[in-house]
């Protein structure tokens, strides 16, 4: 689902967005929160679509069972055949669950949804889930107490045509015999705009839900900052993946970088050089478990756990070890692939924090600023030297490299 966020610096433009966007998105249906408003797409764009026909259909129980295609007239879902197994509560007035009775049925012939109804043409209760047939009778009570329709034969054990009111069922589970056939969907859901179908997955043209924050209320803080460089704030969300461009690339570092120099101003967004300095595998998970540890150090790198143990560091910023390069080619050699790519995007990162520094810092500020001098002969010593030396490496040995890459 598209979605977008609009952050407003105070009330008046936090009103003037909610007027610019009122007659697109509803905003009535969701309350106001203490620093957000949500709202969704007013005009109607979600369609339901026949698989047999290929017809625009009502999206209305697309995917209920029994579901009738108005334009062909074929069933385009079915959630239960003969011999499915469901096992239900009965609710009572109260719309609570009835009791701890469960009851599990087995049908003989998939219901028909008929007006909130479902009809149960023969329906025999597995011996397999009551122990004896006195049990059997408790579920044949529960069921008449519910329904005015159960002709039950105690010979056979099988009730002849019982009707339930479908909103008296709580449905907890249906299993269909592999025997039988499984749950069948010959329907989907479409989005159609300005005339252009598009599939649930595809991108679509315009924001289906908006939130416009009232940025002066929000807290700053990592969590925040990582979700609006668009990551997931839990490291755990990445757990595994190792290093992906698409769960972490140089624009979420930009993005990230920009952040924290509005919000929480130079010191601690040089703290977040240093810090990539140091992590040398920029998987997501590694990054926001070390993103996070820095803000719990008040936004000082290295943090307490860094400086005892050096986890992830390659690169020494304060010395003369400004070995990046050495580093780099013996992970290649080592077919250290994940190293070379967090590498580029850090060198990425680098190179716009470069150009950020040299246009917002004029020449005569730059000897009194210690983020300039530190961060700018670091990168320009470490990633843009080495970075070119790299290249030149990676130019020789181009073969040797693409067949471990
Ligand atoms: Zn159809």
């Amino acid at each position: 689902m598209k979605t977008d966020r609009f952050y407003s610096k105070n009330q008046t433009e936090f009103n003037k967005l909610i007027k610019q966007f009122e007659s697109d998105y509803d905003f009535s249906k969701y309350p106001m929160e203490h620093n957000y408003q949500f709202g969704v797409l007013k005009k109607e764009y979600r369609f339901g679509k026949c698989n047999y026909c290929n017809s625009i259909i009502d999206i209305c129980g697309i995917q209920s069972h029994g579901r009738v295609c108005e334009n062909c007239g074929e069933i385009i879902h079915r959630d239960y055949w003969d011999g499915s197994i469901i096992r239900f509560y009965m609710r009572d007035k109260n719309e609570q669950t009835d009791g701890s009775l469960e009851i599990t049925l087995q049908l003989k012939k998939p219901p028909v949804d008929r007006d909130g109804e479902f009809e149960f043409d023969l329906i025999s209760i597995p011996i397999d889930y009551y122990n004896n047939v006195q049990d059997k009778g408790v579920v044949i009570n529960q069921l008449k107490k519910h329904n005015g329709l159960i002709i039950y034969n105690t010979e056979t054990d099988i009730a002849e045509s019982v009707i339930l009111n479908k909103n008296q069922m709580n449905i907890c589970e249906t299993t269909t015999d592999r025997k039988y056939r499984i749950p069948e969907n010959h329907s989907s859901v479409v989005k159609i705009w300005d005339g252009v179908e598009y599939s649930e997955f595809d991108d679509f043209p315009v924001n289906e839900t908006i939130t416009i924050y009232k940025d002066w209320l929000i807290k700053k803080d990592a969590k925040e900052i990582l979700r609006r460089s668009g990551m997931s704030s839990r490291p755990e969300f990445y757990s595994g993946r190792g290093v992906k461009k698409c769960d972490l690339n140089s624009k979420h570092l930009i993005k990230i970088f920009d952040l924290i120099y509005q919000q929480l101003k130079e010191d601690a967004a040089f703290n977040f050089c240093r810090m990539l300095f140091d992590i040398d595998q920029l998987s997501a998970t590694a990054f926001i478990r070390n993103f996070l540890a820095l803000e719990r150090s008040n936004w000082k790198w290295p943090t307490k756990v860094n400086k005892e143990k050096k986890i992830n560091s390659d690169i020494e910023l304060d010395g003369t070890e400004m070995n990046a390069f050495a580093t780099l080619a013996s992970k290649l050699y080592g077919g250290g692939d994940n190293e070379f790519l967090s590498f580029r995007i850090k060198n990425e990162f680098f190179v716009y924090v470069n150009k950020f520094l040299n246009k917002r810092i004029n020449k005569s500020q730059r000897k009194a600023s210690p983020f300039y001098t530190t961060i700018s002969k670091a990168i320009e010593n470490v990633y843009l030297t080495e970075y070119a030396e790299a290249n030149n490496y990676i130019e020789i040995h181009k073969n040797f490299i693409l067949n471990h890459l």
